[in-house]
């Protein structure tokens, strides 16, 4: 996808970075043949590209008898868009290691913005995508459950 045609999308998205209820105001949606679906935003301890990606799948799940198809049938071949936006410029959006983990076998490509003006939005495949770095929410949750 072209860089301005991202730029545009994103800036589209920023417009819903006050539904974010935490202090990092992250936004993501599905982009299907260049347009904006499922656009979410996080909230503590749910992150918007995984927020977004649910709600495209329990659309999908729902067959034309509203009957619920096996999980596994479900692929997604779409790209979603990142994006972290305050005080009016874009911030780094990369996703979390939680969330390349759950979002790799369905989403073939995620774009996120970087907060650097040189390069403001990368374009990754999910099976290539690295990052060690996980929230300290999710940190705080694995170790409540591993403790017990
Ligand atoms: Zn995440």
């Amino acid at each position: 996808m072209k860089l301005n045609k991202i730029v545009k999308l994103a800036s589209i998205l920023s417009r819903f970075v006050e539904k974010s209820t935490t202090q990092k105001k992250h936004v993501a949606a599905i982009i299907e043949n260049g347009k904006i679906q499922y656009i979410r935003s996080n909230a503590p301890g749910v992150h918007a590209e995984y927020s977004s990606y649910l709600s495209y799948i329990s659309y999908q799940l729902k067959c034309k008898n509203c009957k619920y198809k096996p999980y596994k049938n479900i692929k997604i071949s779409k790209t979603l868009l990142v994006i972290r936006y305050e005080n009016g410029l874009f911030k780094n959006s990369k996703p979390c290691k939680e969330c390349i983990e759950k979002l790799r076998c369905n989403v073939k490509k995620i774009i996120y913005s970087t907060g650097d003006q040189t390069n403001p939005f990368i374009c990754e495949k999910l099976s290539e995508l690295e990052n060690s770095w996980q929230s300290n929410l999710v940190k705080k949750v694995k170790d409540r459950v591993y403790s017990k």
